[in-house]
């Protein structure tokens, strides 16, 4: 299935471990963002789903993409005094661009083990030496776990911030 937030759990634990160094955002839009071409090869009956943006090739121009979306959706936002929730505006670019690239080729990593339709080293090979490295069940337990994870060094860090505070 297309843009699944199973995805988003590594990327919370890599944002979690270094918060001001990958931007969450960047992660999560660059998933949702390299799951365009699955939607629309669904929506338009093909057999084959995944092909050029799921190639570190493609994958690449999709996290240079998320970053350029990046800078168009904060000039927008300066330009007509937006909300800034989360404080999104001042993210670093350095981030953004980490969290940009970290989400695509995760992206990539997991899909390879998960579909038989990929070949994430295109044009230069048709090889997928991760499919079904592990069982789909591990996959998203892995992912799940990371997520569950992440939140688990959220509340410590909390508890320990407030216990500083003291
Ligand atoms: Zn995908």
């Amino acid at each position: 299935m297309p843009i699944t937030p199973f995805h988003f759990g590594p990327g919370a634990v890599i944002h979690v471990l270094a918060p001001r160094h990958v931007s969450f955002l960047a992660f999560c839009a660059a998933n949702v963002l390299i799951d365009i071409e699955p939607l629309y090869y669904m929506l338009a009956h093909q057999e084959r789903l995944h092909r050029f943006f799921h190639t570190y090739v493609g994958a690449s121009l999709v996290a240079l993409a998320t970053f350029a979306l990046f800078l168009a959706c904060r000039w927008f936002a300066r330009l007509f005094w937006l909300p800034n929730p989360f404080q999104w505006q001042s993210l670093s670019l350095l981030a953004v661009a980490i969290g940009a690239a970290a989400g695509t080729c995760s992206h990539i990593v997991l899909d390879s083990v998960m579909h038989f339709d990929i070949t994430p080293f295109a044009p230069f090979s048709d090889a997928n030496p991760l499919f079904r490295v592990t069982s789909l069940p591990a996959l998203h337990w892995f992912c799940l776990g990371s997520g569950a994870m992440a939140l688990l060094i959220l509340g410590v860090r909390r508890v320990a911030v407030s216990q500083n505070a003291r």
